[in-house]
C-alpha cells in the first residue's frame, strides 16, 4: 500500500546534558496480530535508550502464495515522529512477528540513514532482520576479513557483520548459521533476530546489556527493559541468560515454551554493566533480574554513609536536592540514610526541569546563552537561599554540566554547596555499548582522579563520590551476579581491538 508522505523528521543530536549515552533499545514480538503496534509501544517505553532513530520490521506470509514477506519502516527521529502516521502500524507493518530498535549513534555515522536499525537482508535461507544493543569489540577485524573476501558493506555499523557472517555460514540449518555467526563476534550484544518463521533473542557471554523475555497472553515479547512489558500489560518471565539464544517459533507457539540453546560451548562469564543501575535504565524497570529503583536507593544510602556532609555551622539544616530525573531515587536513599546516621537532612525539590525543550531545542550561541543548563533547569530560590545545599547526581562526565548546575544553585544564594555522586569518578571509555567522550574530556581523567581538584573545578564546598567497593556493594549479588566497572577501574573484562574506532560502533 502506498503511504502518504510524511515529512522526514530532522535528524538531531540528542540534547541530554553531559551524560554517557546509551546506544540502543531492542524489542521483539512473536505471535500477536498487532505485532507492529506492540513494538511501537515497546519502543516508546524505551525511548530513553536511543533518541536519534527508530525502526520496525514485521514478518508475515502471503495467504495466496504462501510467500514470506518482510515489511520495514525506519527513520531518524523520536518514536512518535517516526511512526506519526497510524496506518504504518496497521496497514503497512503487517504480520504477527516484529522486531524494533531505538538508536543512539556515535558521531561520524549519525547522518547515514542506512545505519538506522533493524537491518534486513534476503539470503539463501530467506529473509533475516537484526536489531542490536551493545558494541562488538572485534568487528573491525571481522569486517576487514570479510571485505578482503569480497563482501560489500552497506553501513558503517558493527551490527552488519553479524548478518554477513550468518549469510556466509556453511551450516545447513538457519539456527546453526546464527549460532555460528554469534560464536565469532566478541563484546556486547543483546540482539533480536527476525526470520521468516521465528524470533530469536541472544545475549553475549558476559551479559553486558540487559535483555528480558516476557509474555502477553500466548504471544512472546523480548525487550531491553521490562518497562516495555508494563506499557502493554505483558508479564516478565525471565532474562535471556548470558551466552543464551532463545528461539521462539511454531514449537514455542504450540508448547508455550521457547527453546533455549547455548550460542556455543563457552561458559557464561557475567559482567553486567553496572552503569545500567546507576543511570541508563529506568527506575521502574527490572534489569539483570532486579529492580533498578531498589539498587538506586541503595546507591544513595551507601553514598550518605561514606560521604556525609558536615555543615560549617552544626546548627544549620542540610537541604538535599536531586538533579531531575535521573538522580531522584538515589537522592531519596541518600536522605533516608543520612537521617538514620543523625544528620538533619531534608529532601527538597530545588531544581525544576523543563520537560519540553527536547523537541524544539536550538543550541544557543555562546553570546546568547552562557549557561546551557539554564535551558533545562531552574532553581526554586526560596528553597535554597541561606541553606547548606547538597546536590546529589548520578555521575559526572565532562564536568561542564555539573559546573553550570553549581553556578545556577549558587545564584539562589545558599550558604554552602556540596556535591555528591552515586558513582565513582569516570576515568575510562566504554567499549561495550555506551558512548563516553574521549578520556581527555572526562573531568576525572583530566584531573588524574584527584577529587579535590575536580571539586575546585566545579566550584563546590566539597565533592564526594561513591567508591567502587560501595558501588559493587549496592548491586545485587545473591545469584552470583558479577559486574563490569571498567569505566571506573580501567579493568576491561573482554579485550578490545586496539584499532577499534568508536565512530564505527553503533549497536
Ligand atoms: S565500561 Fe562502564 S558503561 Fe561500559 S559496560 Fe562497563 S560499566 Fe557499563
Amino acid at each position: 500500500m502506498a503511504m502518504p508522505k510524511t515529512p522526514t523528521p530532522r535528524r538531531r543530536r540528542r540534547t541530554a546534558l553531559d551524560k554517557p549515552r546509551c546506544h540502543c533499545a531492542v524489542f521483539g514480538v512473536y505471535g500477536h496480530p498487532a505485532a507492529a503496534q506492540l513494538t511501537y509501544y515497546g519502543l516508546l517505553a524505551q525511548q530513553h535508550r536511543g533518541q536519534e532513530g527508530s525502526g520496525i520490521v514485521t514478518a508475515d506470509t502471503d495467504r495466496a502464495t504462501g510467500k514470506h514477506r518482510f515489511h520495514v519502516h525506519k527513520d531518524f527521529g523520536l518514536v512518535n515522529d517516526v511512526y506519526r502516521d497510524d496506518r504504518l502500524l496497521t496497514d503497512v507493518l503487517t504480520g504477527s512477528m516484529a522486531i524494533g530498535h531505538n538508536r543512539y549513534s556515535t558521531a561520524g555515522a549519525a547522518d547515514n540513514k542506512t545505519n538506522v536499525q533493524p537491518f534486513t537482508v534476503l539470503y539463501k535461507a530467506g529473509n533475516i532482520g537484526i536489531a542490536h544493543n551493545g558494541n562488538l569489540t572485534n568487528f573491525r577485524k571481522i569486517r576487514k576479513r570479510l571485505q578482503d573476501e569480497g563482501t560489500i558493506f552497506q553501513t558503517t555499523s558493527d551490527t552488519e557483520v553479524i548478518l554477513h557472517l550468518i549469510a556466509r555460514s556453511k551450516q545447513d540449518r538457519q539456527i546453526d548459521q546464527i549460532r555460528d555467526a554469534l560464536s565469532q563476534v566478541q563484546g556486547a550484544f543483546s540482539i533480536v533476530i527476525l526470520t521468516d518463521t521465528a524470533l530469536i533473542a541472544a545475549r553475549d557471554h558476559a551479559g553486558f546489556r540487559p535483555l528480558a523475555l516476557g509474555k502477553k497472553g500466548n504471544a512472546f515479547i523480548v525487550a531491553s527493559e521490562t518497562v516495555a512489558f508494563d506499557i502493554m500489560d505483558a508479564e516478565y518471565v525471565r532474562d535471556v541468560a548470558p551466552g543464551e539464544m532463545v528461539v521462539i517459533d511454531r514449537h514455542a507457539e504450540d508448547t508455550g515454551e521457547a527453546i533455549s540453546l547455548r550460542i556455543n560451548d563457552q561458559p557464561a562469564r557475567p559482567h553486567h554493566c553496572i552503569f545500567e543501575y546507576i543511570y541508563f535504565s529506568r527506575p521502574d524497570s527490572q534489569i539483570f533480574g532486579h529492580s533498578v529503583d531498589k539498587v538506586r536507593r541503595k546507591l544513595g544510602k551507601n553514598l550518605a554513609r561514606s560521604q556525609p556532609v558536615t555543615p560549617k555551622d552544626p546548627d544549620d539544616r542540610v537541604i538535599v536536592i536531586n538533579v531531575p530525573d535521573s538522580s531522584n531515587t538515589a537522592t531519596m536513599g541518600y536522605v533516608q540514610a543520612a537521617n538514620k546516621l543523625g544528620a538533619k537532612a531534608k529532601l527538597e525539590i530545588g531544581l525544576i526541569r523543563s520537560h519540553y525543550i527536547g523537541r524544539t531545542f536550538i543550541q544557543p550561541k555562546q553570546d546568547v546563552r552562557e549557561n546551557k543548563v539554564k535551558t533545562k533547569f531552574n532553581t526554586v530560590k526560596g528553597v535554597l537561599k541561606d541553606k547548606v545545599v547538597v546536590i546529589v547526581d548520578d555521575s559526572i562526565v565532562r564536568g561542564t554540566t555539573s559546573k553550570q548546575l553549581v553556578q545556577l544553585v549558587r545564584q539562589a544564594g545558599p550558604k554552602e554547596v556540596h556535591f555528591r555522586v552515586t558513582a565513582p569518578p569516570i576515568m575510562y571509555p566504554c567499549h561495550y555499548g555506551m558512548d563516553f567522550p574521549t578520556p581527555k574530556e572526562l573531568i576525572a581523567n583530566r584531573c588524574g582522579g584527584d577529587v579535590g581538584k575536580i571539586g575546585e573545578e566545579l566550584g563546590v564546598d566539597s565533592l564526594g563520590y561513591l567508591s567502587i567497593e560501595d558501588l559493587l556493594d549496592s548491586a545485587p549479588h545473591e545469584r552470583g551476579e558479577n559486574y563490569c566497572t571498567a569505566c571506573f577501574s580501567g579493568k576491561y573484562p573482554i579485550p578490545v581491538d586496539s584499532n577499534q574506532s568508536k565512530d564505527e560502533n553503533e549497536g
